[in-house]
Formats: structure tokens, C-alpha cells, sequence
């Protein structure tokens, strides 16, 4: 039986109010500036929140605008991103950024296909952009949103594109905007890849819990979480 997608991240969206706030949410609640936000999602790739923040940090002290970060050489880049995550290859891209900026009049582009011809931005970063900075309806899918999904049975898919796409047709356009914001942070939180905390979680009850290996948890713990009256 299909879930209630709605039910579903409706009790995810009142659960992660309490967590911690992904670092480009954050950059984009702090800044308001979608050059920041596309910058801040470039280095967050394959990188953690906490390093993404202090790196974001560093370059946007040195080069809060396109012609500021055009001044900076691309080592100089390097130095400021280090240690994110592929900072060199990194480091590439924002050097070139700020000419592919100015096909747009130095502006960010509000559109899927601009945003992907800009050095370093996949779809990912892309969707993530037009959510974050514009509040725009696209549905970012990363591994997060790609795998829980697929714990869900709400999709079938093998690949994030192919989940996309999956989502695109069937997944309400109300939460397009929300979908990915609340899966990566109950991803990081609760649903984790390697073994879910499915003890603790508050959709365990209607979870179908596809293709996964809950975390071992100790009778000790257990019985603590569930006292016996
Ligand atoms: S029950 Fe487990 S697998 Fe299902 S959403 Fe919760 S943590 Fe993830």
C-alpha cells in the first residue's frame, strides 16, 4: 500500500524544528543573497555542514560579490575553501564564476537550464538554488531525498535523476519546495544512511522500511525508552 506522503512529512516537517538548519538554508535566512546561496551550495558538496560554514565564512569576508571574488586568483580561492571537499576542483569553478555571471548581467539566474551552464552547478545545486534563493517550485533530489524516498516505497528508482523525475510526476507541487530541506535533515539526523535510527523515529509506525538494516539498539537502552509499568 502506497504511503500518505503528506502525513508523512507533515510529521517530519513539526519533528526537525528542532534540529539543526542545513548550512545553505542558513546562509539564505542569514543573507537573503542568492549569489551567497549559490556560492554556499557549490562547497557544501561532499562536504559537512560545520566546514561549509567556516569556509563560507572565510570567502565571503574576502569576496561577498562577483567582482570582489573575481579579484581573488583561483589559490587564493583554494586557501579560503580548504578543507571542503574537492577544494581544488572547487576552487576552479568559483574562479570562473564570475564570468559566466556576467552572461546574466552579474545577476544569478532564475532558471534551471541558465543555472546549469555555470561552472560547477548540476542539477542538485541548481534546484537547491531556486529553492533556497528565489523560492522557486523545483525539487532538489540528492542522496537524502533519493534514498528515503526509496525506504518509503514512494518511489522505485535507482538513480537520483530517475527519482527526480519520479518525484516530479507524482509528489504534490505544494512541497516541491520543502521536500529537500526536510529529508536532509532528517536524513542527517534520524533516517542516517548506514543504519537508521529507527527506535527513535516518529514515523516508525507507518515507515515500510524497504531494503533496510535498522540500528542495533541494547536491551539496556530499550528498556530505559520503554519502561515496563
Ligand atoms: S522508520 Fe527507520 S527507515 Fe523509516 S523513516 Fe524512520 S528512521 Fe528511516
Amino acid at each position: 500500500m502506497e504511503i500518505n506522503i503528506s502525513i508523512f512529512l507533515e510529521k517530519l516537517r513539526e519533528e526537525i524544528a528542532s534540529y539543526k538548519v542545513p548550512v545553505v538554508e542558513l546562509v539564505a535566512v542569514q543573507t537573503r543573497d542568492p549569489f551567497k546561496v549559490l556560492v554556499a551550495t557549490i562547497l557544501s558538496a561532499r562536504t559537512k555542514d560545520e566546514t561549509t560554514a567556516k569556509a563560507s565564512e572565510r570567502l565571503f569576508k574576502a569576496a561577498p560579490d562577483y567582482e570582489a571574488l573575481e579579484r581573488l586568483t583561483q589559490n587564493e580561492i583554494a586557501q579560503l575553501i580548504y578543507p571542503v571537499g574537492f577544494y581544488k576542483a572547487k576552487a576552479g569553478y568559483l574562479a570562473k564564476l564570475p564570468e559566466a555571471l556576467k552572461r546574466f548581467g552579474g545577476e544569478v539566474p532564475q532558471d534551471l537550464d541558465e543555472l546549469l551552464t555555470l561552472p560547477g552547478v548540476g542539477r542538485k545545486t541548481a534546484s537547491l538554488v531556486l529553492n533556497v534563493a528565489f523560492q522557486k517550485d523545483a525539487i532538489c533530489v540528492d542522496t537524502h531525498v533519493h534514498r528515503i524516498m526509496n525506504i518509503w516505497g514512494y518511489v522505485q528508482t535507482k538513480t537520483p535523476l530517475d527519482t527526480e523525475m519520479a518525484l516530479r510526476k507524482k509528489l504534490p507541487l505544494h512541497h516541491w519546495q520543502e521536500v529537500n530541506t526536510i529529508l536532509v535533515t532528517f536524513g542527517q539526523g534520524t533516517c542516517r544512511p548506514v543504519s537508521p535510527h529507527c527506535d527513535r523515529c516518529v514515523i516508525s509506525n507507518l515507515c515500510p522500511r524497504k531494503g533496510i538494516k535498522p540500528r542495533k539498539v541494547s536491551q539496556h537502552k530499550n528498556q530505559k525508552a520503554h519502561p515496563q509499568v
